[in-house]
C-alpha cells in the first residue's frame, strides 16, 4: 500500500545524504521541506536561509515568520496547513540565487516530492521558483495570477516573504499590499478544495475574485 509519509521520509533521507552538488560544503544540514502532506497547495521557494540551515526546518527566519504571518492574517491558515519546500534543499552560500546547475542537480528532489505529495495548486515563492516552473514573466507580473505545470497541476504565483519584508508598506499598489490578495485567494483556495470543489472551479472564481477586488 502507498504510504505518503514513508515515501517523503524516504526522500528526505536522500536528501541528507546528498552531495551532488557543492552546496554541500557549505551546508550545516540539509532542508527538504515539512508540512501537512495531505494539503492540496504546497508552497516552492528558493532556497534555505541561515536560520533554515542551522535547524533543517524551512521558513523559520524572518521570512519564514513574515509568511506565516500573511498566512494567519490573510489566508486564515497555520504554515501547518500546507506543505513548504524549496527548489534546492542547502543554503546557497550568503543566500546567493542557486545557480543553473545547482537547481538542475537538486530539482529531481523537488519532483519526487511532488510526485509523492500530489499537489493540485502549487504556490510559487518568488521569481526562482516561477521560473523553475517554466514561467518567463517578471513575479511583479505573474503574482495573482494561475499557471498551468504538466498538465494537471496548477502554478500560483506570488512574492517571496524575504523580498516582501523589506517592502513592508500596506499602500495602495506596494507589493505587500499585492501580497494580501494573493495570500486571501490561497486562504480561499484551501477551504474550496476541502469542500470538495475542483481545481478548475477554484481558478475560475478566484480569477473572477481577483478582478473584482483590484487584486490583478
Ligand atoms: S542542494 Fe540539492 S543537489 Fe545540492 S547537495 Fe544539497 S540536496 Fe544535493
Amino acid at each position: 500500500m502507498f504510504d505518503k509519509n514513508f515515501e517523503i521520509e524516504y526522500i528526505n533521507k536522500k536528501i541528507s545524504k546528498c552531495e551532488k552538488c557543492s552546496l554541500h560544503l557549505s551546508r550545516n544540514t540539509t532542508v527538504p521541506g515539512e508540512g501537512n502532506i495531505n494539503s492540496p497547495i504546497v508552497f516552492v521557494g528558493e532556497g534555505p536561509g541561515a536560520d533554515e540551515d542551522a535547524t533543517g526546518h524551512p521558513f523559520v527566519g524572518k521570512a519564514g515568520q513574515f509568511l506565516e504571518k500573511m498566512l494567519v492574517n490573510w489566508s486564515k491558515l497555520k504554515k501547518s496547513d500546507v506543505y513548504i519546500t524549496n527548489i534546492v534543499k542547502c543554503r546557497p552560500p550568503k543566500n546567493r540565487v542557486p545557480t543553473t546547475e545547482e537547481i538542475k542537480l537538486c530539482t529531481p528532489f523537488l519532483e519526487s516530492q511532488l510526485i509523492i505529495l500530489k499537489p493540485k495548486i502549487i504556490v510559487a515563492l518568488g521569481s526562482t521558483s516561477l521560473k523553475y516552473f517554466g514561467i518567463n514573466k517578471k513575479i511583479t507580473a505573474a503574482r495573482g495570477h494561475f499557471f498551468d505545470w504538466k498538465g494537471n497541476i496548477k502554478i500560483f504565483a506570488t512574492f517571496h516573504p524575504s523580498y516582501l519584508i523589506r517592502n513592508q508598506s500596506m499602500e495602495k499598489n506596494s507589493p505587500t499590499w499585492y501580497a494580501s490578495f494573493d495570500m486571501k485567494a490561497i486562504g480561499w483556495m484551501y477551504k474550496a478544495f476541502n469542500s470538495g470543489k475542483t481545481a478548475d472551479e477554484i481558478v475560475k472564481v478566484i480569477n473572477e475574485r481577483m478582478k473584482a477586488s483590484g487584486g490583478v
